[in-house]
């Protein structure tokens, strides 16, 4: 039951987080070239869970789709997937990106438009790929998170750090190396919720990471949930990028990951919003 009263101290840091940034007068230093009533698409708040998932029997462990460096190419295949299969997914967001060009801007406001998507905070500039001198400067990360915070105006105060898998969530902390740590701490000092991953899933081999088909990605989520080597019990957060899902081979594979997994009944997918 532990990780109940951490759910709730959870909903309730983030309920005065929101406060703290929704009341009072409009934030000033908007860094980001909002258009005239953009903003208003905002208040379209997101369905209920309710709405979304009639009644079935709960299943016990959970999958946390989280997808990054969107809006850019691929972001219109995140929304057409989780339409197609009613699916929950986060998506982390780059600025940078959002006023890249008028596409861009369509595809996040395709994103913040549709219930089913959570976006959440990946930096303004993505610490331009330069990791590692951009996390030497703790101060650096909290302005260019707050940029983009102030730029985007997001619903809640989920972050991922560019190039670091790193958790803060009240008292549970996570590091993958080092470097970027005292900057996750500062960012958590300034209300910021950081998820890491558990996983990441490529379309491609990269460095320590495999290509997978959907059943074997099966198999190492039930492997690691069953093992207890997830960030929590009974749950698993994947790290996806936005531009992959151009490749349409990881695409069938990746639904072909979402049908195992329901058709499993051991699986359902959720928001970060109720981890
Ligand atoms: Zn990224």
């Amino acid at each position: 039951m532990i990780w109940n009263y951490q759910r709730i101290s959870l909903s309730c840091v983030s309920a005065l987080f929101l406060f703290s940034f929704n009341a009072g007068p409009k934030i000033t230093g908007i860094t980001g070239p909002l258009l005239a009533g953009e903003t208003s698409l905002h208040s379209l708040a997101p369905a209920s869970h309710a709405i979304l998932n009639p009644k079935k029997a709960i299943a016990p462990y959970t999958i946390y789709l989280t997808f990054d460096d969107g809006p850019c190419a691929g972001s219109e295949k995140v929304n057409e997937l989780c339409q197609k299969d009613n699916l929950f997914i986060n998506v982390f967001l780059i600025g940078k990106n959002v006023y890249r060009n008028e596409n861009s801007r369509m595809l996040f406001h395709q994103y913040i438009s549709n219930p089913l998507i959570e976006t959440g905070n990946h930096s303004f500039t993505h610490a331009e790929r330069h990791y590692r001198q951009y996390f030497r400067d703790p101060e650096t990360v909290l302005s260019d998170f707050n940029r983009n915070r102030d730029s985007l105006l997001f619903s809640n105060n989920f972050a991922r750090l560019p190039g670091r898998n790193f958790f803060r969530l009240d008292s549970l902390t996570r590091n993958d190396i080092t470097n970027g740590s005292e900057a996750a701490d500062t960012l958590a000092a300034n209300g910021y919720h950081i998820f890491g991953w558990d996983i990441e899933w490529r379309s491609r081999p990269a460095k320590g990471i495999s290509l997978h088909t959907g059943s074997e990605m099966i198999e190492i989520v039930q492997k690691m949930i069953s093992k207890k080597k997830t960030f929590l019990p009974d749950r698993i957060v994947i790290l996806l990028h936005d531009p992959e899902l151009q490749d349409s081979a990881f695409r069938s594979a990746l639904e072909d990951f979402i049908d195992k997994a329901r058709a499993d009944g051991n699986f359902r997918f959720d928001h970060l919003s109720n981890y």
